[in-house]
């Protein structure tokens, strides 16, 4: 093996591991997961092995030196185990693969580790470690390399030069390794700021949507009160009313507004039929009252699933509002509610014969806010949603403008 060819698997076989640490560290912050530094401990540990079993040492004849790099990145990422392990594996390796003298490489790691202990608390902690490394391993490679013999006494000037290049080849090695580790964490660091960014944003933006929302009905509420006239009992006939309405609705935006920022869910083994029977005798009066048909078919048995009873209410009962709000008082309204059932999944089904959405409505379906009703909160679509995702189910709408809507909700069951 070549020079070259050597120093590029050297490199190769201490930045693979480690870029893989770094991978692993930006896919668990993308996915707000706790990240495990036991897997830097088994980067730096692999660079080691990998370096001691797949290279030579460069200049043959003298120790191998690059494998330190992986102890270095130890001790600035304050690793004390692998510190520990990597010191005694190097003094393993040098005293069994060359004929080094032991008491001078257990100095030289001993050294390295008072360093450590003299700089931990200083400030420049990592440029001051690796310089003082750099000088320290210096000092001990030339005495060790003197001291074993490798010099044969022909040309002094060759054998400290190439002394010197392996000592440049280690402090090039660390410091472009430490500084891809740190460009590679500030990369990380800056696509988290750049995501927290856009959830603020998102966030601003909701707020500044539910203070608008809120603001109209207040606003509405304060013209009639500036207009009330407590003498003229007409007033209070004509105006509370109006009042109690506009007031119902910011509660109702409020409570609908709570339910999304809070979809916690409570999972429990529930008969999914039992639940679509209830929600429908639930609305029998409402229905007959509009004038609209019910069309259930569910089977007469039981089903089991893993869900919130009161949460799939709440959207269940989310979607026959909005059924019976698209029906026209004069249709023939029609709401179908029926279910299929394949191998380990349930699919609900709740059609109407409404108005049905056009290409722009149901695009914007599942925006917060999106409402094309004068007095609606347009939260209800977003929460269902929210719900079923919460259930690991899916939510999905079809709907032909002025036929009718049918949503279908796809549940796992408990087999
Ligand atoms: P809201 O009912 O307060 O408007 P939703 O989130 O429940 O808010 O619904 C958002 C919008 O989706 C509604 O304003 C309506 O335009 C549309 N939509 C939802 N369900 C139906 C349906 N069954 N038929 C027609 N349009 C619907
Ligand atoms: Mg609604």
């Amino acid at each position: 093996m070549n020079l070259y060819t050597n120093i590029f698997l050297c490199i190769i076989y201490i930045t693979y591991p480690l870029l893989m640490f770094l991978f692993y560290v930006a896919y668990n912050r993308n996915y707000c997961k706790e990240e495990n530094n036991l897997f830097l401990d088994v980067a730096l540990i692999s660079s080691f092995y990998l370096i001691i079993k797949f290279t030579n040492p460069i200049f043959g004849y003298f120790p191998p030196i690059i494998f330190n790099v992986p102890l270095v990145i130890a001790y600035l990422k304050k690793r004390n185990i692998t510190i520990f392990l990597l010191s005694i594996m190097s003094v393993i390796c040098y005293t069994q693969h060359f004929d080094l003298n032991f008491v001078l490489i257990i100095i030289e790691y001993i050294t390295y580790f008072f360093l450590y202990l003299a700089l931990i608390e200083q400030k420049n902690y990592n440029d001051k470690y690796i310089n003082s490394f750099i000088i320290i391993k210096s000092f001990f490679f030339t005495l060790i390399s003197v001291y074993s013999n490798f010099y044969n006494g022909d040309n002094y000037i060759e054998f400290f030069a190439q002394i010197l290049i392996l000592i440049l080849i280690l402090y090039l090695t660390i410091y472009f390794t430490t500084l891809l580790f740190e460009k590679g964490e500030e990369i990380i660091k800056y696509h988290m700021s750049l995501k927290e960014l856009e959830q603020s944003k998102q966030i601003q933006n909701s707020l500044f949507k539910i203070t608008h929302e809120i603001k109209n009905p207040i606003a509405v509420c304060k013209g009639y009160l500036d207009m009330f006239d407590t003498n003229n009992p007409d007033h209070s006939t004509k105006y509370v009313p109006i009042l109690r309405e506009e007031i119902e609705r910011v509660l109702l935006l409020l409570q609908d507004f709570l339910s999304i920022t809070r979809v916690n869910i409570e999972r429990e083994a529930m008969d999914i039929y039992l639940l679509i029977g209830d929600i429908a005798d639930d609305f029998k009066p409402i229905l007959k009252n509009k004038n609209i048909k019910l069309d259930l078919k569910i089977p007469d048995d039981e089903l089991y699933i893993s869900g919130d009873y009161n949460r799939l209410k709440q959207v269940i009962l989310n979607i026959i509002k909005n059924s019976i709000e698209a029906i026209p008082s004069d249709r023939h309204g029609l709401i179908k509610i029926y279910t299929k059932k394949s191998k380990n999944k349930i699919n609900i089904y709740i059609a109407d014969n409404g108005v049905g959405m056009d290409k722009e409505v149901l695009k914007h379906l599942n925006e917060p806010f999106f409402t094309t009703k004068c007095n609606g909160t347009g939260l209800g679509v977003t929460l269902s949603s929210e719900i079923i995702g919460a259930h690991d189910g899916k939510i999905n709408y079809s709907s032909v403008e002025n036929q009718g809507t049918t949503v279908e909700i796809i549940l796992n069951c408990i087999s």
